[in-house]
């Protein structure tokens, strides 16, 4: 009798054992046949190939190649693209290279004012900040928002309390300060002493923009978007760009896809650039290379905006549409095609 219950057990274990390992390998199977992507940028400008020397082409390429890798491994792991995108900005927000985070451009009165947003496109949630000095990385005082908030859009003051009061590091605003950026500051108020900026103007100093930002796709079948910016040099009157506001620099869906935009704010806010590229997929049925050719160089070209985005799809398609003659940019699938690129193709 014993030795009988003994065998069933034993039946029992090993019947165990080999639908476990049937559903690790099943399981196994699946992860691998679901796509993943991830697409960063580090801003779109009219840049002069010869204004950067090889060693600072190779010192951008390592920093993209570095957000990229961290992104893809919390992908591959089958982490969230919510997780991807964050910790991919963060790198670049870090980065004092990028105009977001440390190296943000400098203000009128001289001071680094930081912008974010993130968006899920399972849940269709967002979350931002806007107009904040001491955060050390926006994107993930706008996560905060987003999941620990009733709200979509923190500004000033306010957002800083609430960054802090969620446990995000908090900085001294001198954390922000690079030379070089000082120095382009510097130049700004020569030229512009004493003289209000036009319309034209702005158009002309794109080169001193810049903006970073990533989308992912997980194996999950969600998409998420984020983006993170220092603005435009020289901004005054409390100045915010798109970069924060949801459909304009930053978008998800998981009916469509998710965006993330660089460029000359203004247009991108009138244009509602992100979501209208979304909202082409939807509702025109356009594919997203399409979409966002017909957005960035068609309509925006109309009207002399200059900038670019990033997108990817709920395929899994990733697209890098930019009317200046650069954006710091990069891309990895999990079909294993990957690279970083600055200047048109
Ligand atoms: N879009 C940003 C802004 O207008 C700047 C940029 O992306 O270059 O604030």
């Amino acid at each position: 009798m014993k030795n009988m219950i003994h065998n069933k057990v034993n039946h029992f274990q090993m019947f165990a054992v080999i639908c476990s390992l049937f559903l690790l390998l099943a399981g196994q199977a699946l992860y691998a046949e679901k796509p993943y992507a991830v697409v960063i940028h580090g801003g779109a400008g009219n840049i002069a190939r010869e204004s950067l020397s090889p060693e600072q082409i190779e010192e951008y390429n390592i920093k993209l190649a570095e957000a990229l890798n961290a992104a893809e491994e919390i992908l591959k792991a089958g982490g969230t693209s919510l997780d991807a995108v964050e910790t991919a900005t963060r790198i670049l927000e870090d980065s004092p290279l990028f105009n977001a985070g440390k190296g943000a451009v400098f203000n009128i009165d001289g001071k680094n004012e930081l912008d974010a947003s993130i968006m899920c496109g399972e849940t269709h949630n967002a979350g931002a900040v806007a107009g904040i000095t001491t955060v050390k990385n926006p994107i993930s005082a706008a996560r905060k928002v987003m999941e620990n908030s009733p709200h979509v859009l923190l500004t000033g003051k306010g957002a800083e309390t609430f960054a802090y009061e969620q446990g995000i590091d908090i900085v001294d605003p001198g954390y922000f300060f690079d030379q070089r950026r000082w120095n382009q500051y510097r130049e700004f108020i020569r030229n512009n002493v004493n003289r209000s900026r036009s319309d034209a103007d702005l158009k002309n100093e794109n080169i001193k923009m810049g903006t970073v930002g990533a989308v992912a796709l997980d194996i999950h079948g969600n998409i998420a978007a984020a983006t993170s910016t220092g603005g435009m040099v020289g901004k005054r009157y409390g100045r915010i760009g798109d970069s924060p506001i949801i459909g304009a620099g930053n978008y998800a869906s998981n009916l469509s896809c998710g965006v993330s935009a660089t460029g000359h704010g203004e247009y991108f806010i009138r244009n509602i650039v992100a979501y209208d590229i979304a909202a082409r997929m939807l509702y025109k049925e356009q594919s997203l290379q399409d979409a966002a050719f017909h957005v960035i160089r068609e309509k925006l070209v109309e009207q002399g905006a200059n900038g670019g985005i990033i997108a990817v799809d709920k395929d899994g398609n990733v697209v890098m549409e930019f009317n200046t003659t650069a954006m710091f940019r990069g891309f990895v699938k999990s079909t294993g095609e990957k690279g970083v690129w600055i200047f048109e193709e």
